[in-house]
């Protein structure tokens, strides 16, 4: 199996970007923002607990999140890999990833980082809140509490991945398509 992240700010498009590059390289998507608003939906013990954190901007306890990740990694097993989309986002987050693969032989093949600055950020999760109706996009001071937990809690996790050699940058900015091609581009090379 491969594992590969994408990685980036709220609003830099790794939900955009992740489906179809999925799709092309036969990769189980899992959005652990997605698993948890599913939960939030079916209104189950745990969707209640995540709901008012990711309200406020905040992250969810890592092992509620670790737990969905080992959960997803035993129940799919006919594809070519995983593509990690919001997970990790702590580096006690990493580190327990890279446990669990160590365990199986296995380890993360890439991270694809999406490049965005604040300021488009803010435009983007903006015109998502109109699509969308997710409530963590829908006040501003929310909005800027998930960019601030981005830069001090889920931002080391580059250097962390860069001494392992895995981590790889694409320029965010452009359109849908414009962006896709260079993942693949990168993709393509790994
Ligand atoms: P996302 O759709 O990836 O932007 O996630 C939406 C929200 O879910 C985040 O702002 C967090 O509150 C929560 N969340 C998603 N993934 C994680 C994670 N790996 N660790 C902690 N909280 C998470």
């Amino acid at each position: 199996m491969k594992y590969f992240i994408i990685f980036g700010p709220p609003g830099a498009g790794k939900g955009t970007q992740a489906a179809p590059i999925a799709e092309h390289y036969n990769l189980k998507h899992i959005s652990t923002g997605e698993l948890l608003r599913a939960e939030i939906s079916e209104g189950t013990p745990l969707g209640l607990q995540a709901k008012a954190l990711i309200e406020d901007g905040k992250l969810v306890p890592d092992e509620v999140v670790e737990g969905m990740i080992a959960q997803a990694f035993g129940k799919y097993r006919d594809v070519d890999g995983f593509l990690l989309d919001g997970f990790p986002r702590t580096l006690t987050q990493a580190i327990e990833l890279d446990e669990m693969l160590e365990a199986r032989d296995e380890g993360v093949n890439a991270v694809i980082s999406l490049m965005i600055p604040d300021s488009v950020v803010k435009e983007r999760i903006a015109h998502r809140a109109l699509l969308e109706n997710r409530l963590d996009d829908a006040s501003d001071a929310v909005v800027e509490n998930r960019i601030q937990t981005y830069h001090r809690q889920t931002e080391p996790l580059i250097d962390f991945y860069k001494e392992k050699g895995v981590y790889h940058e694409v320029d965010s900015i452009g359109t849908i398509e414009e962006v896709a091609a260079r993942i693949r581009t990168l993709m393509d090379t790994l």
